[in-house]
């Protein structure tokens, strides 16, 4: 398929996720057509977002930085709150881990869409997936789709919200990322949820990214870095 003239606008946090999901976006849109956004909510790791902005000049697509400040003030997870500690644990039965941050992927994209309203983009990217991972309602293909509805609601616009690693595990998440030739900007990205580079390799987003290296056979780049 040729490069579309369209434009796409790729939620970026800095993580291998959303890293992916640049490389679909200018692959499958074009890199002049490609632009990102990242989003200052208060995460405890400031890191994210040089990573993000480094990961955006390595690919050549522009990022702009957008500040969410409400989470922190909310309270209660981990991931905005330092003195809550990341719970290492596998998620209890019924419950969700205290990393979750409740209406975060919602608001960001909402943001997005506004976003890329004002800059006649109707293709948004995410990477948002619902297997293999910490069991986020937020990132369940179902809300994913009810929140396209209301956004095409709301603001009288065509949007496409791209979820391309919706079904994948983190095995194949990482198959794409070699095909797409992303893997030199693996070594940028960050998901160590202690926030220490190189990253800790103890707590859940490191097992998780680790084991989704291990299955796919390709050595993390990031580690390679040491
Ligand atoms: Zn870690």
């Amino acid at each position: 398929m040729p490069p579309s003239k369209e434009k796409a606008l790729v939620v970026l946090s800095g993580g291998q996720d959303s890293t992916t999901c640049l490389y679909w976006a200018i692959n499958r849109f074009g890199r002049a057509q490609t632009c990102s956004v990242t989003f200052d909510y208060g995460q405890r790791h400031r890191l994210e977002l040089d990573c993000a902005a480094n990961i955006a000049e390595h690919a050549g697509v522009s990022n702009e930085c957008l500040p969410i400040d409400t989470f922190a003030a909310l309270g209660g997870d981990a991931l905005t709150d330092t003195d809550i500690a990341v719970e290492n644990n596998a998620v209890s039965a019924g419950s969700l881990p205290n990393t979750f941050v409740p209406g975060r992927n919602i608001v960001f994209l909402t943001f997005a869409a506004a976003y890329a309203y004002q800059r006649g983009i109707v293709h948004l990217v995410t990477g948002v997936a619902q297997t293999d991972y910490s069991g986020y309602p937020d990132c369940r293909d179902e809300t994913i789709s009810a929140l396209q509805t209301t956004l095409r609601l709301g603001i009288e616009s065509d949007i496409v919200i791209h979820t391309p690693l919706m079904h994948l595990s983190k095995k194949q998440t990482v198959e794409m990322a070699s095909d797409l030739g992303a893997l030199p900007a693996m070594a940028l990205t960050h998901t160590c949820y202690e926030g220490v580079r190189p990253p800790c390799g103890d707590c859940p987003a490191c097992v998780l990214r680790a084991k989704g290296f291990a299955e796919a056979g390709i050595p993390d780049p990031l580690l390679a870095e040491r």
